[in-house]
């Protein structure tokens, strides 16, 4: 079994499920006492978040490149970066690991088209704006042959919001989670065949239970990506 590193702490309310779906995942794969071997370098997410609300993406590289290097001194064999939206500067933090980033658009790309008999092809995407409005996600999906719409900019603006006044901060509301779902059912009205939960905290959010159609929580479907790499070496 290879050791995988985690880069968490983005906002460490997702890292927690990380954690416990990738040793979930190894022990369903292995059974009895197995578990992950695994290591977590955690960072200080008001860092994180300041260097995003000033565009500094460099120096947020520069801080979760360190985190990687620090990973593989430690014995990590691969590593996933526990967001999305840090996936903005992915190529450069996987330079600085020296091993290699199992990349979560890939891994969601991969579990969309599994899903439904690869009959997805249009997904809707929640996420922070950077998620949303940038080019890094959507363009790394499109390469995968998979179209993602976003919300209008009211809806986009109310997702970016409740991430980080609410969810990143632990805290979970009815009135949007409501709001949540008349965003998804939009996206579906606008041709979305499936939500993206691009955010690592919107899971604590909505689930299945609150879309028609099939919902992808991107949180999970990485942690099990890197069990899965973890045992056979290669994405899932
Ligand atoms: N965890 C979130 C994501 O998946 C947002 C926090 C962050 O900005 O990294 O994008």
């Amino acid at each position: 079994m290879l050791t995988i590193g985690l880069i968490g702490g983005m906002s460490w309310e997702s890292t927690v499920p990380y954690y416990r779906i990738v040793n979930q995942s190894i022990k369903q794969q292995l059974g009895g006492w197995h578990s992950a071997k695994l290591v977590l370098y955690s960072v200080d997410f008001a860092e994180i978040e300041h260097l995003q609300q000033v565009g500094d993406w460099d120096a947020a590289a520069q801080v979760l490149g360190q985190a990687a290097n620090a990973l593989r001194l430690a014995g990590a064999d691969f590593f996933l970066i526990c967001t999305n939206t840090m996936h903005k500067v992915a190529d450069q933090v996987e330079r600085a690991a020296g091993i290699p980033l199992l990349h979560i658009a890939d891994a969601l790309a991969a579990e969309i088209k599994r899903r439904d008999g690869g009959t997805i092809a249009r997904v809707g995407l929640l996420g922070t704006r950077f998620t949303m409005e940038q080019d890094f996600y959507r363009a790394r999906l499109a390469a995968h042959g998979l179209d993602a719409i976003v919300p209008n900019a009211a809806d986009r603006a109310t997702v970016h919001r409740v991430i980080y006044e609410e969810l990143c901060l632990g805290q979970v509301e009815d009135r949007s989670r409501i709001a949540y779902r008349e965003i998804v059912q939009r996206l579906i009205d606008d041709g979305a065949e499936g939500i993206v939960l691009g955010c690592t905290e919107i899971q604590m959010l909505i689930g299945q239970s609150d879309s028609p159609v099939p919902i992808f929580d991107t949180a999970e479907i990485h942690a099990r990506a890197a069990a899965g790499y973890a045992l056979r070496n290669q994405p899932t």
